[in-house]
């Protein structure tokens, strides 16, 4: 069996204790590049002409920690585990690989794997503009929507970002040939190794039997993720970028309110601080559908998203959030994993979700790329548990108690049937159903 090499070399030179910046660390390591006002950070990595002018056209002069680390090994060919926190730029990281190594006209070459369908349409629109000058043809295929249109397409394909249901649904009737895949990449890899999708991803990868590089990228990793590694990969080198997310640029908080008064302050809390975007996560749909309702019927501009709307709602309330301004978007887990957001100012839990990975990746939502965010944390009995596993296991992260202040009580509409009820759960995995189909895609399904 493989075993996992830790790549000393490159986690060395970057393990950079000070308070800089990755850009900063590189421009040190690249001072001669600089001499040249044309020269772009880039050029570093030796990547195509055409690559190169992308890269300038998107804005981009300094590559981001995990970048550095990551696009060599990845252009040598290796097979590579790149861990950096949300909003590092994993995306162009793996994508620089995955253009280089396409060419227009000889098929499907590459496969991305997401755990949900907007993150799939997100780094599809990604890999178009950095490969803007090659003419790739890149699809997203996911479910919800015809398999008509994407049977169409999947003929010319060059680059194929897709959910796993909806590929299995392709290679079963045969309407996808993943014979000449030489790359295949599992954004939110961690996500995509779980039981949820394990079995689906197990499939597609034995179908991708000639590839020749396996790129896992993620925020997390945990142990028994990591320990997959060997199973799907040819000596993996892991790359990380440990600096989470900066502290100053992140303020988290918690407050203690009793279950009947949890929406009261949400309103009070909105009306009180001003923000650009909100997400706020639920760990249910059903309380996803409670506190939209009830934001709306106290005068907030509140939108919803979660698994049980239809594909095009979904799609339709991702654009007005990204277009909104002073907008709220609440929503399950299935929001949480991948999705770049300009401007999202605060991230409030409505409720704390059990898995402290998934708690990472919601509030990896604010704060991205160096702006500035604030994390809510609203803890009712139900939560207390969740939040004391959540505070052992991620020390760094310092969120701060503030006291309840003082909050009219506001209208709620009774509309929940149960907040904690089973049917509707955010996790299926112990559901009642026995359909195994109906909850197989977990995070979809949120
Ligand atoms: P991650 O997958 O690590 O969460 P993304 O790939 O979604 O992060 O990138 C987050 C944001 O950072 C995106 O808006 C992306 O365009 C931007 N970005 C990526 N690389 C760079 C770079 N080298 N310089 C500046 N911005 C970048
Ligand atoms: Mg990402």
């Amino acid at each position: 069996m493989n075993t996992l090499q830790v790549n000393t070399q490159v986690n060395t030179i970057h393990q950079n204790k000070s308070q800089d910046t990755s850009q900063s660390a590189n421009t040190s390591q690249n001072a001669h590049h600089h001499q040249n006002a044309e020269h772009n950070a880039f050029h570093q990595f030796h990547l195509s002409q055409q690559l190169l002018a992308a890269i300038q056209r998107m804005g981009y002069t300094e590559p981001t920690q995990i970048q550095t680390n990551a696009i060599p090994p990845i252009l040598a060919g290796k097979d590579v585990v790149g861990e950096s926190a949300t909003g590092s730029g994993k995306t162009l990281a793996f994508g620089c690989g995955v253009i280089e190594r396409t060419v227009p006209s000889a098929g499907l070459q590459a496969l991305i794997l997401t755990p949900t369908r907007e993150l799939a349409e997100q780094v599809k629109d990604s890999l178009c503009q950095i490969s803007f000058q090659k003419q790739l043809r890149i699809i997203s295929v996911y479910g919800g929507v015809g398999m008509e249109p994407q049977i169409h397409a999947l003929g010319q394909a060059n680059i194929v970002v897709a959910t796993p249901g909806r590929l299995n649904d392709h290679l079963q009737r045969r309407t996808i040939n993943l014979l000449n895949v030489n790359v295949l990449v599992l954004d939110e890899a961690d996500r995509m190794l779980d039981m949820g999708f394990i079995e689906d991803i197990e499939k597609i990868m034995s179908a991708c039997r000639n590839r020749k590089q396996t790129l896992f990228f993620s925020a997390t990793f945990p142990p028994q993720i990591v320990r997959l590694t060997t199973k799907y990969m040819n000596n993996p080198i892991r790359v990380q970028a440990r600096r989470h997310v900066d502290p100053t640029k992140m303020e988290q908080v918690y407050y203690n309110v009793p279950t009947n008064m949890k929406l009261s302050l949400l309103v009070h809390l909105m009306k009180s601080e001003p923000f650009t975007l909100i997400m706020v996560f639920c760990n249910t749909r059903r309380t996803t559908d409670f506190v939209v309702k009830n934001l709306r019927t106290n005068g907030i501009d509140a939108i919803a998203i979660h698994g049980g709307f239809a594909q095009n709602k979904r799609t339709r309330t991702i654009q007005q959030f990204k277009e909104g301004n002073q907008i709220v978007l609440v929503c399950t887990d299935v929001a949480a994993r991948g999705l770049h957001i300009d401007n999202v100012s605060h991230v409030y839990n409505y409720e704390i979700p059990k898995d402290p990975d998934d708690y990472v990746h919601r509030i990896g939502r604010t704060a991205r790329a160096g702006e500035e965010g604030k994390v809510v944390n609203l803890l009712s009995e139900s939560d207390y548990d969740q939040f004391g596993r959540l505070q052992n296991s991620r020390h760094q992260f310092a969120i701060r108690r503030v006291d309840v202040p003082e909050v009219d009580r506001v209208r709620v509409l009774q509309t929940d049937q149960g907040r904690r009820g089973g049917f509707g759960g955010g996790n299926r995995r112990f559901g009642t159903q026995n359909n195994r189909s109906r909850f197989k895609h977990r995070s979809w399904r949120r």
